[in-house]
Protein backbone atom coordinates (compact mmCIF):
# COMPACT_ATOMS: atom_id res chain seq x y z
CA UNK A 1 0.00 0.00 0.00
CA UNK A 2 1.61 3.43 -1.05
CA UNK A 3 2.66 5.67 1.94
CA UNK A 4 0.06 8.75 0.86
CA UNK A 5 -2.77 6.04 1.24
CA UNK A 6 -5.99 7.47 3.42
CA UNK A 7 -7.79 6.67 6.23
CA UNK A 8 -11.26 7.25 5.91
CA UNK A 9 -13.10 6.90 9.72
CA UNK A 10 -16.70 6.48 10.26
CA UNK A 11 -18.44 6.41 13.61
CA UNK A 12 -22.04 6.04 15.31
CA UNK A 13 -23.27 5.39 18.81
CA UNK A 14 -24.59 1.82 19.78
CA UNK A 15 -24.95 -0.55 22.92
CA UNK A 16 -24.34 2.72 24.97
CA UNK A 17 -20.71 3.49 23.70
CA UNK A 18 -19.22 5.60 20.24
CA UNK A 19 -18.19 3.10 17.47
CA UNK A 20 -15.79 4.37 15.17
CA UNK A 21 -14.97 2.62 11.68
CA UNK A 22 -11.74 2.94 9.77
CA UNK A 23 -11.51 1.79 6.68
CA UNK A 24 -8.30 1.75 3.77
CA UNK A 25 -11.02 3.14 0.89
CA UNK A 26 -14.04 5.45 0.58
CA UNK A 27 -17.16 3.80 1.37
CA UNK A 28 -20.24 5.31 2.63
CA UNK A 29 -22.10 2.34 1.72
CA UNK A 30 -20.02 -0.30 3.71
CA UNK A 31 -19.70 1.61 6.78
CA UNK A 32 -24.05 2.12 6.83
CA UNK A 33 -24.00 -2.03 6.70
CA UNK A 34 -21.53 -2.39 9.31
CA UNK A 35 -23.22 -0.41 11.56
CA UNK A 36 -26.14 -1.86 10.68
CA UNK A 37 -24.80 -5.66 11.54
CA UNK A 38 -23.56 -4.04 14.58
CA UNK A 39 -27.27 -2.92 15.71
CA UNK A 40 -28.65 -6.17 14.54
CA UNK A 41 -26.22 -8.18 16.91
CA UNK A 42 -26.89 -5.20 19.22
CA UNK A 43 -30.96 -5.98 18.99
CA UNK A 44 -30.39 -10.09 20.12
CA UNK A 45 -28.07 -9.22 22.78
CA UNK A 46 -28.82 -6.12 24.88
CA UNK A 47 -30.09 -6.29 28.19
CA UNK A 48 -30.36 -2.37 28.60
CA UNK A 49 -33.98 -2.56 27.11
CA UNK A 50 -36.63 -4.91 25.51
CA UNK A 51 -36.97 -7.00 23.54
CA UNK A 52 -33.99 -8.87 22.78
CA UNK A 53 -33.33 -12.50 22.46
CA UNK A 54 -31.12 -12.73 25.89
CA UNK A 55 -33.81 -10.45 27.80
CA UNK A 56 -36.91 -12.84 26.84
CA UNK A 57 -34.44 -15.83 28.53
CA UNK A 58 -33.75 -13.58 31.47
CA UNK A 59 -38.03 -12.96 31.44
CA UNK A 60 -38.89 -16.73 31.21
CA UNK A 61 -36.41 -17.85 34.10
CA UNK A 62 -37.91 -20.04 36.37
CA UNK A 63 -40.81 -20.94 34.00
CA UNK A 64 -39.72 -22.19 30.37
CA UNK A 65 -36.87 -21.99 27.88
CA UNK A 66 -36.62 -20.15 25.30
CA UNK A 67 -35.07 -21.06 21.42
CA UNK A 68 -33.16 -18.69 20.42
CA UNK A 69 -30.84 -18.12 16.39
CA UNK A 70 -27.93 -19.76 16.63
CA UNK A 71 -25.30 -17.03 17.08
CA UNK A 72 -27.01 -16.21 20.64
CA UNK A 73 -27.14 -20.01 21.57
CA UNK A 74 -23.47 -20.11 20.47
CA UNK A 75 -22.46 -17.16 22.64
CA UNK A 76 -24.37 -17.88 25.49
CA UNK A 77 -22.29 -21.83 25.31
CA UNK A 78 -18.87 -20.08 25.39
CA UNK A 79 -19.94 -17.81 28.04
CA UNK A 80 -21.26 -20.71 30.17
CA UNK A 81 -18.52 -22.62 29.54
CA UNK A 82 -16.15 -19.77 30.62
CA UNK A 83 -17.94 -19.51 33.32
CA UNK A 84 -17.50 -22.90 34.50
CA UNK A 85 -13.86 -22.54 34.92
CA UNK A 86 -12.69 -23.45 38.09
CA UNK A 87 -11.71 -20.09 40.00
CA UNK A 88 -12.88 -17.97 36.91
CA UNK A 89 -13.99 -14.52 37.64
CA UNK A 90 -15.87 -14.64 34.84
CA UNK A 91 -19.84 -15.29 35.21
CA UNK A 92 -22.50 -14.87 32.57
CA UNK A 93 -25.10 -15.80 35.15
CA UNK A 94 -23.88 -12.39 37.23
CA UNK A 95 -27.25 -10.36 35.78
CA UNK A 96 -29.12 -10.15 38.93
CA UNK A 97 -26.28 -8.31 40.52
CA UNK A 98 -25.13 -6.13 37.69
CA UNK A 99 -28.69 -5.00 37.45
CA UNK A 100 -28.61 -4.14 41.33
CA UNK A 101 -25.52 -2.11 41.36
CA UNK A 102 -26.69 -0.32 38.31
CA UNK A 103 -22.65 0.51 38.06
CA UNK A 104 -22.94 3.00 34.75
CA UNK A 105 -26.57 3.79 35.20
CA UNK A 106 -28.74 6.05 36.48
CA UNK A 107 -29.70 4.88 40.54
CA UNK A 108 -26.36 2.76 41.34
CA UNK A 109 -26.36 2.37 44.90
CA UNK A 110 -24.39 0.21 47.12
CA UNK A 111 -26.53 -2.98 48.36
CA UNK A 112 -26.49 -4.05 52.07
CA UNK A 113 -24.66 -7.39 52.41
CA UNK A 114 -27.73 -9.49 53.48
CA UNK A 115 -29.14 -8.46 49.93
CA UNK A 116 -25.60 -9.62 48.12
CA UNK A 117 -26.17 -12.75 49.81
CA UNK A 118 -29.63 -13.66 48.39
CA UNK A 119 -28.52 -12.39 44.61
CA UNK A 120 -25.55 -14.72 45.05
CA UNK A 121 -27.69 -17.67 45.09
CA UNK A 122 -29.00 -16.74 41.65
CA UNK A 123 -26.11 -16.59 39.95
CA UNK A 124 -25.03 -20.42 39.25
CA UNK A 125 -23.80 -20.69 35.65
CA UNK A 126 -24.43 -24.37 35.83
CA UNK A 127 -28.06 -23.10 36.22
CA UNK A 128 -28.52 -22.27 32.42
CA UNK A 129 -29.76 -25.17 30.94
CA UNK A 130 -28.75 -25.80 26.82
CA UNK A 131 -30.54 -27.98 24.77
CA UNK A 132 -28.45 -28.39 21.73
CA UNK A 133 -30.75 -30.06 19.99
CA UNK A 134 -33.94 -27.44 20.63
CA UNK A 135 -31.36 -24.56 20.28
CA UNK A 136 -32.70 -23.13 23.99
CA UNK A 137 -31.69 -21.69 26.73
CA UNK A 138 -33.46 -22.14 30.24
CA UNK A 139 -32.47 -20.93 33.44
CA UNK A 140 -33.77 -22.71 35.94
CA UNK A 141 -34.39 -20.41 39.13
CA UNK A 142 -36.90 -17.46 38.96
CA UNK A 143 -34.52 -14.17 39.50
CA UNK A 144 -32.03 -15.43 37.24
CA UNK A 145 -30.40 -13.35 34.55
CA UNK A 146 -27.74 -13.65 31.43
CA UNK A 147 -25.89 -11.01 31.14
CA UNK A 148 -23.70 -10.72 28.25
CA UNK A 149 -22.14 -7.58 28.36
CA UNK A 150 -18.16 -8.49 29.31
CA UNK A 151 -18.11 -10.25 25.88
CA UNK A 152 -21.14 -9.57 23.47
CA UNK A 153 -18.98 -6.39 22.15
CA UNK A 154 -16.07 -9.02 21.29
CA UNK A 155 -18.13 -11.72 19.86
CA UNK A 156 -19.93 -8.75 17.60
CA UNK A 157 -15.99 -6.99 16.68
CA UNK A 158 -14.97 -9.97 15.61
CA UNK A 159 -18.29 -10.54 13.27
CA UNK A 160 -17.76 -6.74 11.68
CA UNK A 161 -14.11 -8.24 11.01
CA UNK A 162 -15.20 -10.95 9.02
CA UNK A 163 -17.90 -8.72 7.07
CA UNK A 164 -15.16 -6.53 6.03
CA UNK A 165 -12.76 -9.08 4.81
CA UNK A 166 -15.79 -10.96 3.39
CA UNK A 167 -16.60 -7.80 1.40
CA UNK A 168 -13.07 -7.21 -0.13
CA UNK A 169 -11.28 -5.23 2.34
CA UNK A 170 -7.96 -5.82 2.86
CA UNK A 171 -7.26 -3.11 5.95
CA UNK A 172 -9.79 -1.78 8.67
CA UNK A 173 -10.28 -0.73 12.32
CA UNK A 174 -13.29 -1.40 14.29
CA UNK A 175 -13.65 0.07 18.14
CA UNK A 176 -17.04 -0.59 19.94
CA UNK A 177 -15.22 1.55 22.96
CA UNK A 178 -13.13 -0.94 24.73
CA UNK A 179 -12.41 -3.41 21.77
CA UNK A 180 -10.63 -2.72 18.59
CA UNK A 181 -10.23 -5.32 16.01
CA UNK A 182 -8.40 -5.06 12.94
CA UNK A 183 -7.89 -6.20 10.05
CA UNK A 184 -4.40 -5.99 7.55
CA UNK A 185 -1.24 -4.40 8.50
CA UNK A 186 -1.60 -0.58 6.66
CA UNK A 187 1.84 0.61 6.54
CA UNK A 188 3.55 -1.84 9.41
CA UNK A 189 0.30 -2.05 11.87
CA UNK A 190 -2.24 -0.69 13.16
CA UNK A 191 -1.50 1.91 16.58
CA UNK A 192 -4.01 1.52 19.44
CA UNK A 193 -3.69 3.76 22.28
CA UNK A 194 -3.52 2.48 25.75
CA UNK A 195 -5.94 4.85 27.76
CA UNK A 196 -4.69 6.57 31.31
CA UNK A 197 -6.72 5.14 33.62
CA UNK A 198 -8.79 7.82 35.45
CA UNK A 199 -7.86 10.72 33.72
CA UNK A 200 -9.86 13.35 32.05
CA UNK A 201 -9.93 13.30 28.05
CA UNK A 202 -7.57 11.14 25.64
CA UNK A 203 -4.23 10.92 28.08
CA UNK A 204 -2.67 7.78 27.20
CA UNK A 205 -0.17 5.62 29.21
CA UNK A 206 1.39 4.25 26.07
CA UNK A 207 0.63 2.70 22.08
CA UNK A 208 0.26 -0.86 20.83
CA UNK A 209 0.74 -1.23 16.81
CA UNK A 210 -0.69 -4.58 16.09
CA UNK A 211 -1.75 -6.36 12.62
CA UNK A 212 -4.92 -8.97 12.19
CA UNK A 213 -5.01 -8.17 16.28
CA UNK A 214 -7.76 -7.55 18.48
CA UNK A 215 -6.89 -5.67 21.58
CA UNK A 216 -9.65 -5.10 24.36
CA UNK A 217 -9.31 -3.50 27.22
CA UNK A 218 -11.13 -3.70 30.76
CA UNK A 219 -10.91 -1.28 33.10
CA UNK A 220 -12.07 -0.42 36.55
CA UNK A 221 -11.65 3.21 35.88
CA UNK A 222 -14.96 2.90 32.78
CA UNK A 223 -17.67 2.55 34.68
CA UNK A 224 -17.60 3.08 38.58
CA UNK A 225 -18.89 5.26 41.02
CA UNK A 226 -17.52 6.57 44.33
CA UNK A 227 -19.57 6.65 47.66
CA UNK A 228 -17.93 7.88 51.20
CA UNK A 229 -14.80 7.95 49.86
CA UNK A 230 -14.82 4.58 48.48
CA UNK A 231 -15.10 3.94 44.37
CA UNK A 232 -17.29 0.44 42.92
CA UNK A 233 -16.30 0.14 39.58
CA UNK A 234 -18.13 -2.56 37.50
CA UNK A 235 -16.07 -5.34 37.37
CA UNK A 236 -17.71 -7.93 39.94
CA UNK A 237 -16.20 -10.45 41.80
CA UNK A 238 -19.00 -13.81 41.34
CA UNK A 239 -17.60 -14.97 44.72
CA UNK A 240 -18.11 -11.95 46.75
CA UNK A 241 -20.93 -10.15 44.65
CA UNK A 242 -18.79 -7.00 45.37
CA UNK A 243 -16.46 -5.32 42.74
CA UNK A 244 -12.83 -7.11 42.19
CA UNK A 245 -10.55 -5.71 44.27
CA UNK A 246 -7.10 -6.09 43.31
CA UNK A 247 -4.24 -4.11 42.32
CA UNK A 248 -5.55 -3.34 38.83
CA UNK A 249 -6.46 -0.58 37.50
CA UNK A 250 -6.93 -1.89 33.80
CA UNK A 251 -6.22 -5.23 31.82
CA UNK A 252 -5.55 -5.31 28.24
CA UNK A 253 -5.60 -8.23 25.87
CA UNK A 254 -4.21 -9.16 22.58
CA UNK A 255 -4.88 -11.90 20.78
CA UNK A 256 -6.66 -12.69 17.31
CA UNK A 257 -10.45 -13.19 18.17
CA UNK A 258 -11.83 -10.18 20.51
CA UNK A 259 -14.14 -12.98 21.61
CA UNK A 260 -11.29 -14.41 23.61
CA UNK A 261 -9.52 -11.00 24.60
CA UNK A 262 -12.97 -10.20 26.23
CA UNK A 263 -13.09 -13.48 28.20
CA UNK A 264 -9.49 -13.25 29.11
CA UNK A 265 -9.76 -9.83 30.53
CA UNK A 266 -12.36 -10.92 33.17
CA UNK A 267 -10.68 -13.76 33.99
CA UNK A 268 -7.05 -12.16 33.95
CA UNK A 269 -8.96 -9.63 36.18
CA UNK A 270 -9.79 -12.04 38.64
CA UNK A 271 -6.30 -13.63 38.68
CA UNK A 272 -4.40 -10.37 39.18
CA UNK A 273 -0.84 -9.65 37.87
CA UNK A 274 1.41 -12.75 39.01
CA UNK A 275 -1.04 -15.61 38.59
CA UNK A 276 -2.66 -14.22 35.51
CA UNK A 277 0.91 -14.36 33.73
CA UNK A 278 1.36 -17.89 34.93
CA UNK A 279 -1.76 -18.55 33.03
CA UNK A 280 -1.11 -17.23 30.06
CA UNK A 281 2.32 -19.00 29.99
CA UNK A 282 0.15 -22.09 28.56
CA UNK A 283 -1.94 -19.58 26.32
CA UNK A 284 1.11 -18.52 23.54
CA UNK A 285 -1.77 -17.02 21.28
CA UNK A 286 -3.11 -14.87 23.91
CA UNK A 287 -0.47 -11.61 25.22
CA UNK A 288 -1.82 -9.02 28.47
CA UNK A 289 -1.11 -5.70 29.66
CA UNK A 290 -1.56 -4.66 33.28
CA UNK A 291 -1.64 -1.33 34.57
CA UNK A 292 -1.47 -1.90 38.36
CA UNK A 293 -2.83 0.99 40.74
CA UNK A 294 0.58 1.77 41.51
CA UNK A 295 1.74 2.88 37.97
CA UNK A 296 3.61 -0.24 37.11
CA UNK A 297 2.66 -1.61 33.41
CA UNK A 298 3.37 -5.33 33.10
CA UNK A 299 3.53 -6.79 29.78
CA UNK A 300 2.92 -11.33 29.91
CA UNK A 301 4.84 -11.17 27.08
CA UNK A 302 4.63 -9.01 23.31
CA UNK A 303 5.67 -11.92 20.42
CA UNK A 304 2.46 -10.34 18.84
CA UNK A 305 2.51 -6.12 19.39
CA UNK A 306 5.22 -3.89 19.98
CA UNK A 307 4.60 -1.56 22.72
CA UNK A 308 5.93 1.96 23.44
CA UNK A 309 5.31 3.67 26.61
CA UNK A 310 4.12 7.65 26.66
CA UNK A 311 3.78 8.44 30.17
CA UNK A 312 7.33 8.42 32.00
CA UNK A 313 4.95 8.74 35.23
CA UNK A 314 4.64 5.13 35.33
CA UNK A 315 7.06 1.82 35.12
CA UNK A 316 7.69 -0.90 31.99
CA UNK A 317 8.03 -4.03 33.08
CA UNK A 318 8.33 -7.46 31.21
P1 LIG B 1 -16.02 -5.46 30.36
O1 LIG B 1 -15.01 -5.45 31.43
O2 LIG B 1 -15.77 -6.22 29.13
O3 LIG B 1 -17.38 -6.01 30.98
C1 LIG B 1 -17.93 -5.51 32.16
C2 LIG B 1 -19.40 -5.76 32.08
O4 LIG B 1 -19.65 -7.17 32.17
C3 LIG B 1 -20.18 -5.13 33.24
O5 LIG B 1 -20.63 -3.85 32.88
C4 LIG B 1 -21.30 -6.13 33.43
O6 LIG B 1 -22.31 -5.90 32.47
C5 LIG B 1 -20.64 -7.46 33.14
N1 LIG B 1 -19.95 -8.09 34.25
C6 LIG B 1 -19.56 -7.56 35.45
N2 LIG B 1 -18.90 -8.47 36.19
C7 LIG B 1 -18.86 -9.61 35.45
C8 LIG B 1 -18.33 -10.90 35.69
N3 LIG B 1 -17.68 -11.21 36.82
N4 LIG B 1 -18.50 -11.84 34.73
C9 LIG B 1 -19.15 -11.56 33.57
N5 LIG B 1 -19.67 -10.34 33.30
C10 LIG B 1 -19.52 -9.38 34.22
N6 LIG B 1 -24.53 0.83 27.95
C11 LIG B 1 -25.36 1.87 28.11
O7 LIG B 1 -25.03 2.77 28.89
N7 LIG B 1 -26.54 1.96 27.43
C12 LIG B 1 -26.92 0.98 26.57
O8 LIG B 1 -27.98 1.08 25.96
C13 LIG B 1 -26.07 -0.14 26.37
N8 LIG B 1 -26.41 -1.14 25.52
C14 LIG B 1 -25.57 -2.20 25.34
C15 LIG B 1 -25.91 -3.23 24.44
C16 LIG B 1 -25.05 -4.29 24.22
C17 LIG B 1 -25.41 -5.38 23.26
C18 LIG B 1 -23.80 -4.34 24.91
C19 LIG B 1 -22.83 -5.46 24.69
C20 LIG B 1 -23.46 -3.33 25.79
C21 LIG B 1 -24.33 -2.26 26.02
N9 LIG B 1 -24.00 -1.24 26.93
C22 LIG B 1 -24.86 -0.18 27.10
C23 LIG B 1 -22.75 -1.28 27.71
C24 LIG B 1 -22.87 -2.30 28.85
O9 LIG B 1 -23.84 -1.89 29.77
C25 LIG B 1 -21.56 -2.52 29.59
O10 LIG B 1 -21.15 -1.35 30.20
C26 LIG B 1 -20.48 -2.89 28.67
O11 LIG B 1 -20.88 -4.00 27.94
C27 LIG B 1 -19.26 -3.16 29.48
O12 LIG B 1 -18.29 -3.58 28.60
P2 LIG B 1 -16.80 -3.16 28.76
O13 LIG B 1 -16.11 -3.66 27.56
O14 LIG B 1 -16.72 -1.72 29.10
O15 LIG B 1 -16.34 -3.93 30.08
MG1 LIG C 1 -15.52 -5.48 26.99
MG1 LIG D 1 -14.79 -8.17 28.65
Amino acid sequence: MSSDHRIYSYSAVLMGSPILLKLYSHNEALAAQVFRLIKQYEDLLTVNRTPSQVMEINHAAGRHPVTVSRPVFELIRCAKAASLVPGSAFNLAIGPLVKRWKIGFKGDSVPPAQELAALLALTSPAEVCLDEEAGSVFLTRPGMEIDLGAIAKGYIADRVRDYLRKAGETAGLINLGGNVQTLGSPEGGWTVGLKKPFSEGQALVGALVVSDKSVVTSGTYERYFERDGKCYHHILDPRTGYPLDNELDSVTVISTDSLDGDIWTTLLYGMGVAKGCAALRARPDIEAIFVTRSQEVILSSARHFRFTLLDNTFRLTD
